[in-house]
């Protein structure tokens, strides 16, 4: 175990971190002075060092610790709580991409995380399934050049952010031939867990890149954000990425007003602007973070009281079969 207050790590690059996450429960409660008994799961522990730094040690209250710990409480099954709560599997047309929303189409680029969040929605997601291998990439990219409906495309995942600078670089080079492409959007939460993650590699192909990039980051708490993710967002704002966040609204993690007003006014000095609260989507494992719609509408009330109207993200949700994601509000 490497001691925390040794900053040796901090320097160390975001591969280095990848390999170097704690990957069992034993060891994050180690790290943390925690005596907890936990539940034996599928969906390993992952987490790497930069996140693990921003957890209180000795709280098992912790907002940052509950997005990673997985708790007794996920062996309490409810049955409306499934594996594939969007049945994501009926919109593929080529493997690797979802086309669901007019106008866009979203790549699951690859399964690989930089953390493991215990309410993911994707956490019985059978990537192998659907990773798209070299032949399938020639595919989407054929279909892109074939649809000029399709004004973005949506890097997901997964976090496409685990794949290599190299293999970004030439993926955003052959999107860039595509004419009627307007936006890359990369759904993201590397640069807020691992922010080594922005490193000269990645700013150079974003810098150069002639297709505009979104990124869209991932970040729950107001106490994901430290120093140095302010470092790197800041990096890629200036290297000309837009930048958007979106949450989803946990039990015990952000389901108060004070915490979700904190949240956008940090996200707002950080340079990020508030996108979506997402309501949890019902997957099996994660009913323990459920917040009833009812108080979901509550607390975006109460936060629309007391911020700029352009710092309150839209609360939403995914119903299978609709068009776009539903606004609550
Ligand atoms: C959420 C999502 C999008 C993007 O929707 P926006 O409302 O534009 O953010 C696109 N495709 C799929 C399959 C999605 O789930
Ligand atoms: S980073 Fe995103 S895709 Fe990966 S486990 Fe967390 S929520 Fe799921």
């Amino acid at each position: 175990m490497i001691p925390l207050h040794d900053a040796g790590w901090q320097t160390k690059s975001w591969q280095w971190q990848m390999s170097n996450a704690i990957q069992d429960a034993e060891t994050l409660l180690d790290y943390l002075n925690l005596d907890l008994s936990f539940a034996p799961s599928e969906f390993p522990v992952f987490v790497p060092y930069p996140y693990l730094s921003r957890i209180e040690p000795g709280n098992k209250d912790d907002p940052l610790l509950k997005q990673v710990f997985p708790d007794l409480a996920e062996m309490n099954h409810r049955p409306e709580f499934t594996e594939d709560p969007l049945v994501e599997s009926d919109f593929s047309p080529v493997k690797g991409m979802l086309k669901k929303y007019a106008g866009r189409a979203l790549i699951i680029s690859t399964g690989r995380c930089g953390i493991h969040c215990r309410y993911c929605f994707r956490q019985h997601f059978p990537y192998n399934d659907f990773q798209p291998d070299t032949r399938d990439w020639k595919r989407i990219l054929d279909l892109l050049g074939k649809d000029p409906s399709i004004r973005e495309l949506i890097l997901s995942g997964g976090d496409p952010l685990t794949l290599s600078d190299s293999r970004l670089k030439s993926l955003v080079d052959e999107f860039s031939q595509v004419k009627h492409l307007k936006t890359l959007r990369i759904h993201s939460r590397m640069p807020v867990v691992i922010p080594q993650r922005v490193c000269a590699e990645m700013l150079d192909w974003i810098s150069k890149a002639t297709i505009r990039i979104v990124l869209v980051v991932h970040i729950n708490h107001p106490d994901e954000i430290d120093q140095q993710v302010t470092q790197s967002i800041n990096a890629l704002t200036e290297a000309g990425v837009y930048l958007l966040n979106q949450s989803v609204l946990l039990k015990g993690v952000n389901d108060n007003s004070a915490v979700l007003a904190d949240l956008s006014w940090r996200l707002f000095d950080t340079g990020i602007q508030p996108y979506y609260l997402h309501l949890m989507d019902k997957v099996k494992n994660a009913a323990h973070f459920d917040v009833s719609l009812n108080t979901a509408e509550k607390l975006v009330e109460t936060i629309q009281n007391q911020l700029p109207g352009y710092l309150v993200p839209k609360l939403v949700t995914e119903i299978a079969g609709r068009l776009s994601k539903t606004i609550i509000r």
